[in-house]
């Protein structure tokens, strides 16, 4: 097997964000192979432990995907100041032998943003809507090389989980579980020291709040979640998720001010993407009274170029506005319409683009997490679950299929899930020894084995 089969067996995908599925990134041949240890979203520190911790698993599995991509460039790029974990890469490109640039970046939001990434590294600017490979990069995560390494050289499928939790916990900590393991118990592991918590799947300006304690209780850990935010349910954040889009319309109207700092600080925007925040806001009060399809892309085609960061809601804005959200609101609007804006395929960065970078403390200040920041998870705590549920959908595009059958026994590495043929899909594996309780389209609830 050649290297993106031995990644699509093993079930590898971005291990970060909507979980792509990584073999369909490697079919290709790239000039630079950029891994993203960046940690964009403030609190999480789950790649800063990988990336010490683990510092020759990934530049190893960098040498072994930049071969497979005939990439004259291997970069990783991360914060400048992370000191100890520069310390760990160096040591290890030296012992290794191996041609791999450490790209220092400034700390700020969103350095891990990949199209933000790809700017600075290459400085060339990823076209509206489209892929590192369009300017010549391909963009991995920490876990992702790391998962590319175990599967080349032990066979071990994506199985398990790294995950820090953080917030109102007695202190951070890091965890390793298999998937498929309860969010509960991963945060009862962290001694939450509050009672009534809400929590934050993911880093707090992109992640997904869980403002409904039932439904905390049916969450499990999948390939995709490095982060959970324990926050009391007063939390700023928690009460901005829960205000409705007829309101937000209604605060756009009556309070946008029309400043433009959405605009200017949009890190789109500054890479040179069609993208006018704080036009959406000047004209979403009479969004139902345009009938014309062109006067309406005119007005709000430009929220198709938003990449949901947060920042224009979280930071920019001195009103309080939330453009993200109206811009979402839009992208579906637009879609119901069949609009799909003409893209552009060569943007240039603008000059303001450095004096626009919004420092990650200040943004932390703002987002009234200071009291979370600055703690850091010391050891790694490896959970063993008595029972878990696999999801068959952890990826981007069709769920897996269930290949065992309630009653049968599983193991450790074992296949319970095939990639479905028919598109985009992923396999899944089983991450304890155990007998299978239950099997839906869902998913797949594994009972551990008393020897195991
Ligand atoms: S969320 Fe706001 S700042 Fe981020 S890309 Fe969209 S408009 Fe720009
Ligand atoms: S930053 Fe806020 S007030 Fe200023 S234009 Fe944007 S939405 Fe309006």
């Amino acid at each position: 097997m050649n290297l993106a089969e031995i990644v699509k067996a093993a079930g590898i995908v971005g291990a970060g964000g909507a979980g792509f599925p990584t073999y369909v990134k490697l079919d290709a041949k790239a000039e630079y192979f950029i891994v993203n240890a960046a940690e964009c979203e403030p609190l999480i520190e789950t790649d800063k432990y990988m990336t010490r911790t683990f510092a020759d698993k990934l530049v190893l599995g960098i040498m072994m995907i930049s071969r497979h991509l005939q990439a004259s460039k291997a970069v990783i790029a991360l914060k400048g100041k992370y000191k100890d974990e520069i310390k760990a890469l160096e040591d290890s490109i030296a012992k290794n032998h191996a041609q791999i640039e450490i790209f220092r970046m400034k700390t700020f939001y969103p350095a891990g943003d990949e199209q933000i990434i790809v700017q600075q590294v290459t400085g060339k600017c990823v076209p509206e809507r489209g892929l590192p490979l369009q300017v010549g990069a391909v963009v991995s995560n920490v876990a992702t090389v790391i998962g590319v390494y175990d599967a080349v050289t032990s066979g071990r499928n994506v199985c398990d989980k790294y995950l820090s939790v953080v917030g109102e916990v007695q202190e951070p900590v890091m965890l390793k579980v298999p998937i498929g393991t309860s969010v509960r118990e991963c945060i009862e592991a962290a001694h939450p020291v509050i009672s009534d918590y809400r929590i934050i799947l993911g880093g707090p300006m992109m992640g997904k709040v869980i403002s409904d304690a039932a439904v905390i209780d049916t969450l499990v850990v999948n390939k995709t979640l490095g982060n959970i935010i324990v926050l009391p349910a007063d939390h700023f954040l928690i009460k901005k998720s829960q205000v409705g889009m007829e309101r937000l319309k209604h605060q756009a109207r009556s309070a946008c001010i029309q400043c433009r700092m959405c605009t200017d600080l949009c890190p789109r925007y500054q890479t040179g993407h069609r993208i006018r925040p704080h036009l959406v806001m000047r004209n979403v009060w009479r969004e139902g009274l345009i009938e014309d399809t062109a006067e309406f892309e005119k007005n709000f085609g430009d929220a198709v170029n938003c990449s949901s960061c947060g920042l224009c809601e979280m930071f920019s804005c001195p009103m309080g506005l939330s453009p993200r959200r109206v811009n979402d609101y839009m992208k579906g609007k637009l879609r119901e319409r069949g609009i799909n804006p003409e893209k552009n395929l060569t943007p240039m960065a603008r000059e303001s683009i450095e004096l626009s970078k919004v420092p990650t403390d200040r943004l932390i200040a703002r987002l009234n997490l200071s009291k979370y920041n600055g703690l850091h998870a010391h050891t790694c705590i490896e959970l063993k679950p008595e029972e878990i549920m696999i999801p068959m959908s952890q990826h981007i595009g069709k769920p897996a299929i269930p290949v065992k059958q309630a009653g049968d026994m599983v193991e450790i590495n074992e296949l319970v899930g095939r990639a479905d043929e028919t598109g985009l899909s992923a396999n899944i594996h089983c991450g304890i020894q155990g007998r299978v309780m239950e099997v839906t389209p869902a998913g797949i609830k594994v009972k551990r084995s008393k020897e195991a």
